[in-house]
């Protein structure tokens, strides 16, 4: 049985009308993996009090006294007449005197259903969904929610990783949240801020159907505003063994040698002298910088 349009029901007139469109809010994670949501809409559906009949319980349809039972009338006030659907009985032959009460002769009513949205992963904002509700239509736009976290380009997410500045020097663990689960980060020594590390596979799901997009980190070193005294002083020693600095460092003023003393200090039996052969740095002195940096910044957090 075809639905009537919803603004043949006398309700559509006070703002009720069966749904023909829902608007359904999604977080960004939900959206990039897909979830179900539930929503309620109103359906048009048979009236419980006479069935779909029209007629009040217990009386009984007329014929139309209008077109005589034809469902039809001619409109004459033209030079050839017009045959037209019966304005009474709306084409149905039948004139109801008493109408139900409940649908007021509409023999329809609305009905409240819940429907479950199964949203599908990698879903758009403003993505529209078509959905047939016991044969009526009913379109479903999603809204999703941005994320302060996550960016999302094409199947790739982005997020960025804060990471402390020992961390990055000394290399580490870093535990992110991923779209899908917590992820575990192996930070290498010497990890750069703005670097990125790509975790494979742990993006968005494609709608091709290859495979997942991937989840790209960008390593955000955080560089300590406020340093102890114990912290500064360490800081100043690594600062004096910096052999890259360009320009100078505040507070620092470099030395050409540590005495033994100063270099037993810091790393017994190892030298901290850069032994020459090449422009980088010594072992000894990544080993002893490394060691600096443990007391700088370990022992505090
Ligand atoms: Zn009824
Ligand atoms: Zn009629």
């Amino acid at each position: 049985k075809k639905a009537k349009a919803w603004t043949d029901f006398p309700e559509a007139d006070f703002g009720y009308a069966p749904t023909q469109e829902v608007h359904c809010a999604v977080s960004f994670k939900e959206a990039a993996r897909g979830c179900d949501k539930q929503v309620e809409v109103l359906v048009q559906e048979d009236c419980p009090k006479c069935n779909g009949n029209r007629v009040e319980p217990g009386r009984a349809g007329q014929t139309c006294p209008f077109c005589d039972g034809v469902g039809l009338e001619v409109i004459r006030d033209q030079a050839i007449p017009i045959r037209t659907t019966c304005r009474v009985c709306k084409g149905s032959g039948v004139y109801i005197y008493y109408k139900c009460t409940n649908c007021f002769g509409m023999g329809q009513v609305l009905g409240k259903r819940r429907l479950i949205v199964p949203v599908p992963a990698a879903v758009e904002d403003m993505q529209t969904m078509r959905v047939d509700v016991e044969g009526q239509e009913l379109f479903i736009t999603f809204h999703v929610t941005s994320s302060t976290y996550f960016r999302r380009e094409g199947w790739d997410v982005h997020t960025d990783a804060v990471v402390s500045l020992s961390q990055a020097v000394l290399g580490g663990t870093a535990k992110v949240e991923g779209l899908y689960s917590d992820e575990h980060l192996e930070l290498k020594a010497g990890t750069d801020s703005h670097s990125t590390i790509k975790l494979e596979g742990k993006g968005l799901k494609r709608i091709d159907g290859y495979g997942y997009g991937d989840h790209i980190i960008h390593i955000k070193i955080e560089i300590p505003k406020k340093l102890s005294p114990k912290q500064t002083s360490l800081m100043k020693s690594f600062a004096e063994l910096e052999d890259n600095t360009r320009g100078t460092v505040d507070g620092v003023v470099k030395r050409k040698k540590w005495t033994d003393d100063e270099a037993s200090d810091y790393s017994a039996k190892e030298s901290p002298y850069n032994d020459g052969t090449s422009g980088q740095s010594s072992p000894a002195i990544v080993r002893l910088a490394k060691n600096v940096f443990k007391r700088l910044f370990l022992r505090n957090s």
